[in-house]
C-alpha cells in the first residue's frame, strides 16, 4: 500500500500546475502530482521534477492514497466539466474534511455550487483564483481563495509560503464565502481589461494628439511608473513602445489592431449588470475590444466616416502631465466601481468580504499589481466599513487634484476625434456619482405617461403616485 506522505495533491500537469508543484517543492511541501494523461506525469518526474522531492501518480486512487489527512488537492486544469469530472472521479476515495481546491479559472457561480455539494457530503472545497501567469505561479502568484471557511487554516501555510510577498507580506489571505475566490479573481481580470485600456487611450492621445515618437513615450512612461502610477503595466507598456524589431523598427506599431479576450472581463461586465452596478469602465473596455475586433468593418468604414483633423496647438509638457492626471483618476474610478461590485455581491449571496486583504492580495504578484493597491489597502485598514473608495480623505483628494486635467485631456480627445471610452465613461460616473440630482425625474415621469409605472415625489418618498398625463381617458 502507498504511503501517505504527500503533503498536498496537485491535479493538472499544464503550464500553471507544473509551476505551481515546483513552487511548492521550493517551500519544502511535498506534492504528489496527477494528470488526465497520464503519461505527463512520467515525463514532469523525469524532466522538470527530477531531483526534488515531487512524487508521482497514477490513477486518483493512487494520488489520495500518498496524501496525509485531511486530503488536501489543488485543481489547475481547464475551467468546466473538468473540475466536476475530477470531483466525482475522486470523491470514493475521500474521507470527511479532505479539501479540494480549485485553482483554475472557473466562474464564481460553479464555485458555489460546488462549495454546496461538497459541502453537503462532508468535504471541503475552496476555490481559489491564481494570477500571475506561469512566471506567478512558479515564483510568488496572488492567490484568492473562498468556500468553505473551515479548509483555511489547513491550506493556509502552503499557500501563504507560496504566493507573492509586498514588504514581508503574502498575496493571500482567506477572500469569503462559496464563490467569494472566483468572483474576485474574476473583477481582478476585469480590472486588469480597464487598466489595460486607460494606458491604451493615453498610448492613443500620446501619439496622435501630442505627436510623441515610440522612444519620447516610453521615457513618459517610465517618468510615470516613478510617482503615482507606479505598476507593472507601466513599466511594461514604457519597455513594450521603445521595442524594435529586428529590422530596427518599432515592432508595437506593426502589431494589427484587434485584441483577443479570453472571457473573464465579460463575466464581470455581465455580473455588474446582474447586481446592478455601473462597473462602467471595465464594461467600455471590453466593449472597447470588441471594436477592435470588427477591423474589417472599420477599415471600409474609415473610407467613409469623416471626423475632426485639428492640430494640437498646446503646450506640450502641460498636457502630458494631464494625460497622467486622467489615467489616475479614471483607474481610481475603476478600483472604486470593483470595489462597490463586492459590497453589493456580498450583501446579496452573504458575503463578507475581507476588502483591505483583497487590496493587498493584487499589491503583489498579478497583472495588475501596483503602488496603488497599497493606498487602498491603507483606506480600508483606516475604515473597514468604507462604503466607497471616493469617500476615503486619500481618494477624495487625488480626485479633487486630478480632475481639471482629466476634463481637459476628455474634452481635447473628443475634439480631436479620439475615442477615449474608459477615461470619459469614468468622468461621467464620476459626476453622476457626486451629483444629489439626476435627470431620473423625468425618465420616471416618461415611465408613468408610457406604462402608468407611478413616481414618488421629492417630499413624500414611499408613496407612490400615478398621473393621467393627456388628461384623455
Ligand atoms: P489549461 O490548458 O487550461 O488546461 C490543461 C490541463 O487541463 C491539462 O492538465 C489537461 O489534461 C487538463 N484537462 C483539460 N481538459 C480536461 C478534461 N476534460 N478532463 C480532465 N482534464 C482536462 O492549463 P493551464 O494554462 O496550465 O491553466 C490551468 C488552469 O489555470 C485553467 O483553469 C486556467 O484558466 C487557469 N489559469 C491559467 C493561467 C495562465 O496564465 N495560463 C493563469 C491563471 C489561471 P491533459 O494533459 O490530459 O490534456
Amino acid at each position: 500500500m502507498a504511503e501517505a506522505v504527500g503533503d498536498i495533491g496537485l491535479i493538472g500537469l499544464a503550464v500553471m500546475g507544473q509551476n505551481l508543484i515546483l513552487n511548492m517543492n521550493d517551500h519544502g511541501f511535498v506534492v504528489v502530482a496527477y494528470n488526465r494523461t497520464v503519461e505527463k506525469v512520467d515525463h514532469f518526474l523525469a524532466n522538470e521534477a527530477k531531483g526534488t522531492k515531487i512524487i508521482g501518480a497514477h490513477s486518483v486512487e493512487e494520488l489520495c492514497k500518498k496524501l496525509k489527512r485531511p486530503r488536501r488537492i489543488v485543481f489547475l486544469v481547464k475551467a468546466g466539466s473538468a473540475v466536476d469530472d475530477f470531483i466525482k472521479q475522486l470523491e470514493p476515495f475521500l474521507e470527511k474534511g479532505d479539501i479540494i481546491i480549485d485553482g483554475g479559472n472557473s466562474e464564481y457561480t460553479d464555485s458555489r455550487r460546488r462549495t454546496k455539494e461538497l459541502e453537503a457530503k462532508g468535504l471541503l472545497f475552496v476555490g481559489c483564483g491564481v494570477s500571475g501567469g506561469e512566471e506567478g505561479a512558479r515564483y510568488g502568484p496572488s492567490m484568492m481563495p473562498g468556500g468553505s471557511v473551515a479548509a483555511w487554516p489547513y491550506i493556509k501555510p502552503i499557500f501563504q509560503a507560496i504566493a507573492a510577498k509586498v514588504d514581508g507580506e503574502p498575496c493571500c489571505d482567506w477572500v469569503g464565502e462559496d464563490g467569494a475566490g472566483h468572483f474576485v479573481k474574476m473583477v481582478h481580470n476585469g480590472i486588469e481589461y480597464g487598466d489595460m485600456q486607460l494606458i491604451a487611450e493615453a498610448y492613443h492621445i500620446l501619439r496622435d494628439v501630442v505627436g510623441l515618437t515610440n522612444d519620447e513615450m516610453s521615457q513618459v512612461l517610465a517618468k510615470w511608473n516613478k510617482g503615482v502610477l507606479d505598476s507593472f503595466l507601466i513599466e511594461i507598456t514604457s519597455e513594450i513602445l521603445k521595442y524594435k524589431d529586428e529590422k530596427g523598427e518599432y515592432l508595437v506599431e506593426k502589431i494589427r489592431d484587434t485584441a483577443g479576450q479570453k472571457g473573464t472581463g465579460k463575466w464581470t461586465a455581465v455580473a455588474a449588470l446582474e447586481f446592478g452596478i455601473p462597473v462602467t469602465l471595465i464594461g467600455e473596455a471590453v466593449f472597447a475590444r470588441c471594436l477592435s475586433s470588427l477591423k474589417d468593418e472599420r477599415v471600409n468604414a474609415s473610407k467613409h466616416l469623416t471626423g475632426p483633423k485639428l492640430k494640437f496647438t498646446g503646450d506640450k509638457q502641460k498636457f502630458i502631465d494631464q494625460i497622467s492626471q486622467a489615467l489616475y483618476a479614471s483607474k481610481i474610478i475603476s478600483y472604486a466601481q470593483g470595489f462597490m461590485l463586492f459590497r453589493e455581491a456580498a450583501k446579496q449571496l452573504n458575503w463578507k468580504l475581507n476588502n483591505g486583504g483583497i487590496a493587498l492580495m493584487w499589491r503583489g504578484g498579478c497583472i495588475i499589481r501596483s503602488a496603488f493597491l497599497g493606498d487602498i489597502k491603507k483606506a480600508f485598514d483606516k475604515n473597514e466599513n468604507l462604503s466607497n473608495l471616493l469617500l476615503d480623505d486619500f481618494f477624495k483628494k487625488a480626485i479633487n487634484d486630478s480632475q481639471a486635467g482629466w476634463r481637459d485631456v476628455v474634452a481635447t480627445a473628443v475634439q480631436h476625434g479620439i475615442p477615449v471610452p474608459a477615461m470619459s465613461s469614468a468622468l461621467s460616473f464620476y459626476d453622476g456619482f457626486r451629483l444629489e440630482r439626476l435627470p431620473a425625474n423625468l425618465l420616471q415621469a416618461q415611465r408613468d405617461y408610457f406604462g402608468a409605472h407611478t413616481y414618488e415625489l421629492l417630499d413624500a418618498p414611499g408613496k407612490f403616485l400615478h398621473t393621467n398625463w393627456t388628461g384623455r381617458g
